[in-house]
């Protein structure tokens, strides 16, 4: 092999940690173990395994709860899931959420080589083959504006690895308390797996020149986004406006650029593409409804409302929820879909089983 694989091993046995970790060292592998598996996610970012294995039952927490933390980091990445004894309920379990393989303890040591080896050395070559992920930074003047209008696009990007960055202008004092509203937008990032940027301006005083240029110009200079949403100029509220502007220019060198609908937006928005949002439309809701000080004064906020304009516009688009978007600058493919390693691992397996079944 040429770099050696990373391997994450999630179990409180350490008896068993221990097993699998010298085994595997053995085979020239780099081993991680944890024995609380709090520290899934972070270990995710920390050391980008190739594959994680975890136990099917931890204190407070299951295997299966710990395959939903690990892909939330990092989509597609194999998961071997161990159990002490054969049980067609947890077989059942994990396999709906998407176990890539099932060990059965005492795990023989040719049986834990074999399965850590095929699956790392699939989840490379598919990575091989995929674009680089992108680097999506979406841009709004209020905690919420994001979320509102690409919410369940940003979503999509998540699903196919990409890397998401919000950036909050103001914290919306005039909408609500501030401590509460920033509160709310790190709640609504963390849910989405984004990094919010967030700002200090002072809310519907934003300008469309200093300091606002100045503070987007700085998050591009840092995270060098390869897509950017933004608010649209035709929108009634100032601050939408002027952030529009202010992002347009110091975005000039981005690769693609397009503006999303806002509550406040007006008739002469025109979208002129339809990015189908069907499996993202509920985790949308709930996104826009981490803002909790905003559901109760805001129409736009209800589950109707939402509901209501993504098959409104679904109509221009595939699927049955859209979100809407009018493209400023577009020089490469904006689709997410092609970049789902998921998606090319599961197919790139079921050919396996198929071949295998002949
Ligand atoms: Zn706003």
């Amino acid at each position: 092999m040429s770099e050696p694989y990373r391997v994450i091993v999630i179990e409180d046995d350490p008896d068993v940690a221990f097993y699998i970790k010298t085994v595997l060292t053995k085979q020239g592998c780099i081993v991680q173990t944890f024995h609380d598996p709090a520290f899934a996610q972070q270990a995710m970012r920390l050391y980008e395994p190739d594959v994680v294995i975890t136990d099917i039952e931890m204190p407070g927490i299951t295997g299966i709860q710990v395959i939903e933390l690990v892909r939330a980091v990092r989509p597609g990445t194999p998961v071997v899931v161990m159990t002490a004894h054969v049980s067609v309920d947890y077989a059942v379990e994990a396999l709906r959420a998407n176990a890539d393989e099932f060990l059965t303890k005492p795990i023989p040591s040719a049986d834990l080589i074999a399965v850590v080896t095929r699956l790392a050395d699939e989840f490379r070559r598919a990575k091989a083959s995929m674009p680089d992920p992108e680097v999506v930074l979406a841009i709004g003047a209020h905690p919420d504006d994001v979320e509102l209008g690409v919410g369940g696009i940003l979503l999509g990007h998540r699903s196919a690895g990409d890397a998401v960055h919000i950036l909050t202008l103001s914290r919306g004092g005039k909408g609500g308390q501030v401590s509460e509203r920033q509160t709310e937008a790190f709640v609504s990032a963390e849910m989405l797996g984004a990094r919010l940027h967030l700002e200090d301006l002072p809310d519907s005083e934003i300008a469309e020149n200093e300091p606002t240029l100045s503070l987007i110009a700085k998050v591009v200079a840092e995270i060098r986004p390869t897509i950017v949403y933004v608010h649209s100029d035709h929108d009634m509220h100032q601050d939408h406006r002027a952030v529009h502007k202010a992002a347009l220019l110091a975005t000039r060198a981005v690769r693609s650029v397009s503006c999303y609908q806002s509550p406040s937006s007006t008739v002469d928005f025109r979208p002129n593409r339809f990015v189908a949002i069907d499996e993202f439309l509920d985790k949308k809701i709930q996104l826009v409804q981490a803002h909790k000080s905003q559901v109760a004064v805001s129409r736009a906020h209800t589950s109707d409302a939402l509901l209501a304009a993504a098959r409104y516009w679904s109509r221009f688009g595939d699927g049955e929820a859209c979100e809407p978007l009018e493209i400023v600058r577009d020089s490469g493919d904006l689709s997410f879909g092609s970049a789902d390693v998921a998606l090319a691992l599961k197919a790139h397996r079921q050919a396996q089983a198929s071949q295998l079944s002949q």
